[in-house]
């Protein structure tokens, strides 16, 4: 069985496009808007975790797990909507990222060590 829709952040992209002009929700969707979203839909995966000791899968029961993997979707869905916005190439800045944070973390000298790149 092969997936409705290719697995890239680009398709997504053009979901989140074809969504939003459906309905006319563009006009709503400016960048601080989508910012202010993604932080409320960030809160609300945060939520699921509060007051539990670790988080670890064996903590949340189905109801739990089931509203972060939604949760976790609504983060994914602004970011790529913000990321369009702002003409960023969510993929390419990610891989860029985990470039500079090779150069800022080399494995040799931070494993197992979480402190931050300027506390050494
Ligand atoms: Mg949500």
């Amino acid at each position: 069985m092969t997936a409705p829709h290719p697995d890239t952040l680009t398709a997504l992209r053009d979901l989140t496009r074809t969504f939003a002009a459906e309905r006319d929700w563009q006009q709503f969707h400016t960048p601080k808007n989508l910012a202010m979203a993604l932080s409320v839909e960030v809160a609300e995966l945060v939520e699921h975790f509060q007051w539990l000791p670790t988080g670890a899968l064996d903590e949340l029961d189905e109801r739990k797990r089931e509203g972060v993997r939604h949760e976790l979707a609504d983060v994914l869905l602004y970011l790529v909507q913000l990321a369009d916005k702002m003409d960023v190439d969510l993929r390419e800045a990610a891989l860029e990222k985990m470039r500079m944070n090779g150069e800022k973390y080399p494995a040799a000298r931070v494993k197992g060590d979480a402190r931050k790149y300027d506390e050494y």
